[in-house]
């Protein structure tokens, strides 16, 4: 169900073309009571859902797959429309992020809710037999940012619903409609529609949201509103994944091929006109390589075209919002008056449309600039050079944020030595962000970057609940650690404990013995 079309049309949200300013369309601000309504369709709605055969649940998400496949044209022109993405990116880190997210669930999720038998070390303890479930939580709140509109509550949804939960999203009011255009294809693939419901809205909703009977909170996008979302949580202990911001580092080694990294560098910075979480935000240069590195990455950054989802040749499209343009202005004019050299951009482009920003080369930069120091979310490369592996380790670990890292090195040995020093939920040895397009890779921060992990394993972890089962063996028998203490009972334990952990062998075996005498002379209650 599109509750956004349903309902009265009052209290409307404009949504923006980010290339022109245009409006493309409205949503609905919902209200309290219904976004309380969503999710009490949504709890009536889990249970069967839970029961329902895991095949028949993974029918539904492969019709899904089926169908995003035949429409996936369709769908990357909604992503386009809204977020101002080239179409190619939005096909390639958006749909196709999406379909094997499917093939990931489909393929993983059956054995990862297979009971679990747990073995027992404890020699007493191994007269009970432990079980380990998974089980849904009920229903998930789920809260997403603009910057991929379609793969981040895409996937978020799908691995909730497949692991027998309901869902309740509340997109970006930037761009609702890739999650709606989501909705209706998983509708359209059998998804009972209290399943999966969206309310729309800006900041209200979502708080709103937070309000609820929801089982489990999943939220994505900046620091700040993730602390607000922390703390409405934590009045209610209801648990939270958060995938926040990031400042995440790119240390390129004297080894490492300079036309390749300087390409990586360029992409890095500027794909989705650098509003990626995983985005490259600083990059540290060994100085042997440095301005060669550095001439390169204009070069390359020179030829790339900026333009608007009309204009099938771009590269590179607009920002979002003039909010996030006027951060990387700040950002960009911060770092020249206090010393960096601008080898290139560094201006907004208005005779191409209100949120364009020309990609920007800056060199020379410290961590005394807010470049360095706090997330930009712009196409901006800010480069400066070290002298050691030590200093470069300790440059890129100089950040409150801890998302993802990437190191560059022709060695990947040396580079798999340099990422486990790198403080960061994810550290790519000669590549960058394609991490999070790898469904198996758990994605997630340390530091201010969050807390708990999207996809992978772990991923699927937060979308369900531990529950051990625990079945005596021996039910007709008494326990030796009930009632019936006494001097014996002290004796019983000290000679169990000697048993199960004094060092020498004999020790072991008379305490042993001391144990299983004073058990028998016990009489327990
Ligand atoms: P944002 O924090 O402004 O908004 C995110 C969502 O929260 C939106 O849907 C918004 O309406 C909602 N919201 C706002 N106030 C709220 C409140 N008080 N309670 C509940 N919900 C509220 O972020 P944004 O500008 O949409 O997204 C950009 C940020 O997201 C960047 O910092 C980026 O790094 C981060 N991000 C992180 C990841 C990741 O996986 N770590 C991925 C993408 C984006």
């Amino acid at each position: 169900m599109n509750a956004a079309a349903t309902q009265p049309a009052h209290d409307l949200i404009a949504v923006m073309d980010p290339a022109t300013g245009e409006t493309i369309g409205e949503i609905r601000r919902f209200s309290q009571p219904e976004v309380e309504a969503a999710v009490k369709r949504a709890q009536a709605a889990q249970p069967r859902w839970a029961a329902t055969p895991l095949n028949r649940r993974a029918r539904v998400l492969r019709e899904f797959q089926k169908l995003l496949c035949d429409r996936k044209e369709q769908v990357a022109g909604v992503i386009t429309r809204e977020a101002g993405k080239p179409m190619a990116e939005a096909m390639g880190t958006e749909i196709l992020v999406v379909l094997d997210c499917v093939n990931y669930l489909v393929d993983h999720v059956p054995a990862f809710l297979r009971p679990e038998r747990v073995a027992h070390s404890n020699p007493i303890m191994k007269l009970k037999r432990g079980t380990l479930l998974r089980e849904p939580y009920g229903v998930i709140g789920i809260i997403s940012p603009w910057n991929y509109p379609f793969n981040l509550p895409t996937t978020q949804v799908l691995t909730a619903l497949m692991t027998g939960n309901a869902v309740v999203l509340k997109p970006s009011e930037f761009t609702p409609f890739s999650s709606l255009e989501g909705q209706r294809l998983l509708c359209a693939a059998g998804l009972d529609p209290d399943l999966f419901q969206i309310v729309t809205g800006d900041g209200g909703a979502g708080a709103a949201l937070l309000q609820t009977d929801i089982q489990k909170i999943v939220f994505t996008g900046s620091v700040a509103t993730g602390r607000r979302v922390a703390q409405a949580a934590a009045s209610r202990l209801l648990p939270v994944v958060l995938e926040l911001g990031g400042k995440d580092p790119m240390i390129v080694l004297e080894d490492a091929p300079l036309d390749v990294v300087s390409s990586a560098a360029v992409w890095g910075a500027f794909m989705n006109a650098g509003q990626t979480c995983l985005s490259v935000e600083r990059c540290y240069v060994h100085e042997s390589i440095y301005d060669r590195f550095l001439k390169l990455c204009v070069e390359k950054t020179g030829k790339l075209h900026v333009g608007g989802r009309t204009d099938s040749a771009a590269d590179i499209g607009p920002m979002i919002h003039q909010r996030q343009l006027q951060t990387v202005r700040e950002h960009v004019e911060d770092a020249v008056a206090r010393g960096a050299r601008l080898l290139c951009g560094g201006a907004p482009l208005p005779q191409l449309g209100p949120n364009f920003y020309a990609p920007t080369v800056l060199a020379d930069v410290d961590h005394s600039m807010r470049i360095m120091r706090e997330e930009t979310f712009g196409p901006v490369l800010p480069v400066r050079s070290f002298r050691t592996e030590d200093e470069a380790v300790a440059l890129a670990n100089d950040s409150e944020f801890g998302l993802s890292a990437c190191v560059w090195t022709a060695d990947s040995r040396r580079g798999e030595a340099l990422a486990r020093r790198i403080h960061a939920g994810a550290v790519m040895v000669n590549d960058m962000i394609a991490c999070f397009g790898i469904s198996e890779a758990p994605h997630g921060g340390m530091k201010a970057s969050g807390i708990g992990r999207t996809h992978g394993k772990f991923g699927l972890e937060e979308m369900v609940r531990p529950k051990y089962i625990d079945s005596d063996r021996i039910p007709g028998m008494k326990k030796l650690w009930w009632y019936g203490y006494g001097p014996e009972f002290f004796r019983q334990m000290n000679g169990f404990i000697e048993f199960l952990f004094a060092k020498k062998l004999r020790n072991r075996l008379q305490g042993g013995l001391k144990s299983t005498r004073s058990y028998l002379r016990r009489k327990l209650l």
